[in-house]
């Protein structure tokens, strides 16, 4: 018995995120993990770090994703946790429908299904984890989409693998998209927004570009007169990239409508005290979850 409340406590302990709209779905379960509430011991401790990394061990990882799977609520009325499906990432455009568990690991960064008792999952920790359901015909989708996987119209693909596999309308679909890097904090280079324009019409509404605000150059302008003066070359400025609206756009062309959407206001390179940020943290983090199955 103290063993059945200490394991109680525990998945109580990890901390879920779930979308409005797709909680409103009565047969579907999903929800996208944060860092706390694990067993692991990088990251700060009690992480729940659900990638296989350089610093964790895979036994923690894998009570991490039992810990997580029971949190959602997808085990069996026998308590195994439901057989699950993720992807050898590769941040492509690569999207798989699974009507079973494969024997094989698959390469890819978008699922479908319209089969009960499968939970899909994706992996991120910047990258964001979109999750597709459509309420009418059944049928479930997890995607990842990093600025490659944006650029090469991950979200929109997955739209069209809705209508194709299960003859979905767009406008049906609801769309939850997870935490990841906020346009707050994703510094890219200048070729980012050209290969942007390449692809997309509206390419130049998806980056911000930001000017340098050191408090100093701020609070002593005159300082630096002499070095800027009026025309002569242009103040210091980065370019930050809005993944979230490339991706929310993408979903908007696709035929999803905009009170479909959700967007987590998560930053993860803001909020590493709930979230991990590959970026933030210099590669030394683990990685969360988006999952979403069929309970039926
Ligand atoms: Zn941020």
């Amino acid at each position: 018995m103290a063993t059945r409340t200490k394991s109680r406590k525990r998945i109580d302990d990890v901390s879920i995120l779930r979308s409005d709209t797709l909680a409103g779905i009565p047969w579907l379960l999903h929800g996208f993990s944060t860092r706390r509430g694990g067993v692991s011991e990088a990251y700060g401790g009690d992480a729940l770090n659900l990638g296989i990394t350089h610093e964790d061990t895979r036994q923690a990882v894998s009570q991490n994703r039992r810990l997580f799977f029971e949190r959602l609520g997808a085990v069996t009325p026998a308590g195994d946790p439901w057989p699950s499906v993720a992807m050898r990432q590769v941040h492509s455009s690569l999207i798989h429908r699974v009507d079973e568990v494969p024997a094989r690991p698959i390469q890819g960064d978008g699922m479908v299904t319209n089969r009960a008792g499968i939970v899909l999952s994706v992996r991120a920790a910047d990258c964001l984890p979109v999750l597709l359901a459509d309420p009418l015909r059944r049928a479930v989708g997890a995607f990842h989409a990093g600025w490659r996987g944006t650029l090469a119209r991950i979200v929109e693909k997955g739209v069209g693998e809705f209508r194709r596999q299960f003859g979905s309308d767009p406008a049906d679909l609801v769309v939850a998209i997870g935490p990841g890097i906020h346009r707050c904090c994703y510094e890219v280079s200048e070729d980012f927004r050209d290969q942007f324009r390449g692809q997309f019409s509206y390419a130049d509404a998806l980056f911000e570009e930001v000017f340098s605000s050191d408090p100093v150059r701020r609070k002593y302008p005159l300082l630096f007169m002499n070095q800027r003066a009026p025309g002569h070359g242009e103040p210091p400025r980065k370019l930050h990239l809005d993944l979230v609206e490339a991706n929310r756009r993408q979903l908007l062309e696709a035929g999803v409508r905009a009170e479909n959407i959700w967007i987590s206001e998560l930053c993860t390179s803001c909020r590493t005290d709930l979230l991990f940020s590959h970026r933030k943290e210099k590669g030394v983090t683990g990685r969360m979850m988006g999952a979403v199955g069929i309970a039926d």
